[in-house]
């Protein structure tokens, strides 16, 4: 019995985010801007918005005054319009990776169910997605600021499978983040496949699959085996 549904995390697996963000960044700053702080200050702003603690725009606002912050800047009056802009030029700088295309037309000529499990507001990454041509490309679009719950919790990861009419052993989520996707999705039941796409390597998780590229996933879900797992 084969594998018969493929997810995918949006940010830094399908579109290059990390690029585009520090980019605007730098645009609205007037000033090269410090890669590791935005994404130390990135993990500790969207880690209490996943939680609940604050909403999406607090916590974008909250991430860029820390940036001010943490640079000796004053923090702009005017912080809501700043970012603002950030987001405009956020949105023009964003682009797909080049091995997506390619990828999604394999996985639907292979007769499989493709669908976003992704972390982030439900309105903000489906504008994401439609400005990306991506609209339609899935049988389901799964967000966490929609069904309340955020990878790696199992739950996000079994709504996915529960929308998609298909079992956790039938299906594989791939992302670029090795706890929160892979061995996320491992532990819900799912397939759990690490995007490496710098080639980090190192020692795997048991039962987590990597991959470099998008252009290597029809090929490891056909390896895959669809039926029920006891372990
Ligand atoms: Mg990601």
């Amino acid at each position: 019995m084969r594998v018969r549904a493929v997810c995918l995390d949006v940010d830094d697996t399908l579109v290059d985010f990390g690029g585009a963000a520090l980019a605007a960044l730098e645009h609205v700053l007037g000033a090269p801007a410090d890669g590791a702080l935005w994404h130390q200050l990135t993990e500790h702003h969207y880690g209490r918005y996943l939680a609940g603690a604050v909403d999406f725009p607090t916590m974008q606002r909250d991430r860029l005054a820390g940036v001010y912050a943490a640079t000796g800047r004053a923090v702009p009056a005017d912080l809501v319009e700043v970012d603002g802009r950030r987001l405009v030029e956020l949105r023009a700088r964003l682009r797909l990776f080049d091995d997506v295309a390619a990828c999604l037309a394999q996985l639907r000529a292979d007769g499989l169910h493709v669908a976003v499990v992704s972390n982030s507001d439900g309105p903000h990454q489906r504008a994401k997605l439609a400005a990306a041509g991506l609209e339609d490309a899935f049988d389901a679009v799964v967000v966490s600021g929609e069904v309340g719950v955020a990878k790696p919790a199992p739950e996000i990861f079994r709504h996915a499978c529960t929308e998609l009419g298909v079992t956790p052993a039938e299906t594989v989520h791939v992302g670029d983040k090795l706890d929160t996707d892979a061995r996320g999705a491992r532990d819900a039941g799912l397939h759990g496949v690490w995007l490496d796409r710098a080639g980090v390597g190192g020692e795997l998780p048991d039962r987590v699959h990597r991959v470099r590229g998008l252009g290597e996933v029809a090929g490891l879900v056909r390896t895959l085996d669809g039926r029920a797992r006891d372990w």
